[in-house]
């Protein structure tokens, strides 16, 4: 969805003037994916005539630029969609706080209750697990080996077969024992979905939980509290979410982008609408590596002053490329990247491979340039490194964008007073 959304935009970024047939095959554009993405009907539907009603193309002042108004249009938008206008639940400390998981079979569950009890533990909570998933063969097994490679406690059991039943035991046992967040992972299948929706009810009645957490696509028959939206690293990406909030009428708190613990990260609207329009999203991308305790600041201050100062060369994107590259599985980091979206894992990898290789191949002084660089120099480099010349050019065009960006955000934690650390 993301990439297709971000087409339409850029293709009425082209076209040199923007009017009522440029807006309306745009819409008809990102109307086209956002029902490809399974968004339903009568929210897209509701999209189109939001826009059309609330952009006067026509009546626009000459002198305001009308692109980035659509643009910005189309940003509202979607934000509103992913606004219930409800706050989600928060556990609190020194008392129990009950999380049951509901979603359907394969949804990424049981992988997401463990992400959720790893984050809730760094934030200093004491967790536990409870497998009510007596339906699938193994699935306790599997919370078993997630559980332990996370530390966690969990509690299941490998003969009793009534789900609701453990879920009570296991709730009780932990409370007693003074735990603070105390997940419950559900079953997902059934053959007839009635009676996944009853035993549904019954865990919920035998644990009275706190909230209820959705997990992707599941119909509505508990009162969902919050939702999270699984694997939004794979090919699915923001319909899941719009149409999650718009069945459930609950807000997303999390995002899950891959199968690795650590991939799971706090939502936000506006930046998961300018990840999904394809703008990046910087703070996310800051947010990654501070969890990854990369500290720029300690490890490398000189970028950050020269950040600080509104420089930003190509030494300093080498510098956070090689950040990057330390973290681990490049993919999930690099689409925040301005410029980057829209670009798979393997893509993104490959590409942030080749550049460091250019880099490698300039000299010091090519490195701490600030001005354009020569086309024989961008020819000499690309023969050093094994290049084209239009790949240098690719690399030197990223650069510029990641400059403009990063020179903008650390103008605006400047403005409000925290420059560096507010990054
Ligand atoms: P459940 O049946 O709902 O409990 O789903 P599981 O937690 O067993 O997950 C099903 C599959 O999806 C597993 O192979 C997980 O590793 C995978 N998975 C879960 N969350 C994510 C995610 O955010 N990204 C990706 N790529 N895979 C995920
Ligand atoms: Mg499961």
């Amino acid at each position: 969805l993301g990439s297709k959304v971000a087409d339409a935009l850029r293709k009425m970024t082209r076209a040199t003037v923007v009017d009522q047939t440029v807006m309306n095959e745009m819409l008809a554009e990102i109307c086209k994916a956002l029902l490809q993405a399974d968004v339903n009907v009568a929210q897209v539907k509701a999209l189109r005539e939001s826009i059309k009603k609330n952009v006067d193309v026509e009546a626009l002042a000459s002198g305001l630029n009308k692109r980035k108004m659509l643009e910005q249009a189309v940003c509202n938008e979607l934000c509103a969609m992913l606004d219930p206008g409800k706050e989600p639940y928060v556990p609190k400390k020194k008392q129990p706080n009950v999380i049951m998981f509901v979603g359907l079979q394969g949804c990424g569950k049981t992988t997401t209750c463990t992400k959720y009890a790893h984050l809730y533990k760094r934030k200093g909570f004491k967790c536990a697990l409870v497998c009510a998933d007596t339906f699938r063969a193994g699935a306790f097994d599997q919370l078993k080996q997630n559980a332990t490679k996370a530390k966690i406690p969990f509690y299941g059991s490998y003969t009793e077969t009534d789900p609701a039943q453990i879920a009570a035991e296991g709730v009780a046992k932990f409370k007693e024992e003074g735990y603070e967040v105390i997940i419950v992972d559900t079953s997902g299948r059934h053959m007839q979905e009635e009676a996944l929706f009853e035993e549904m009810e019954q865990v919920a009645q035998l644990t009275s939980p706190d909230d209820i957490v959705f997990a992707s696509a599941f119909k509505k028959k508990v009162a969902v509290g919050s939702c999270i939206i699984t694997k939004l690293d794979g090919h699915a990406k923001g319909g899941g979410a719009l149409s999650a909030v718009a069945a459930t009428g609950a807000p997303i708190t999390h995002i899950g982008t891959g199968e690795h613990i650590e991939d799971f990260e706090d939502f936000e609207v506006k930046s998961f609408v300018s990840r999904m329009l394809g703008k990046g999203n910087i703070k996310g991308l800051m947010e990654k590596m501070k969890q990854a305790d990369v500290d720029l600041e300690k490890q490398a201050p000189e970028m950050m002053k020269r950040l600080q100062s509104g420089q930003w060369t190509l030494r300093d994107m080498r510098e956070q490329f090689q950040a990057v590259l330390k973290m681990g599985p490049l993919g999930n980091i690099m689409s925040q990247f301005p410029g980057m979206a829209g670009l798979d894992f393997h893509d993104s990898g490959v590409r942030i491979k080749k550049w460091m290789t250019m880099m490698d191949s300039m000299t010091e002084a090519e490195l701490d340039e600030t001005k354009a660089m020569a086309p024989s120099r961008i020819i000499r480099i690309a023969r050093g490194s094994g290049h084209y010349p239009h790949e240098v050019a690719e690399l030197l065009e990223q650069f510029k964008l990641m400059q403009t960006t990063m020179q903008k955000t650390m103008k605006k934690s400047k403005k409000m007073g925290k420059a560096g650390g507010g990054m």
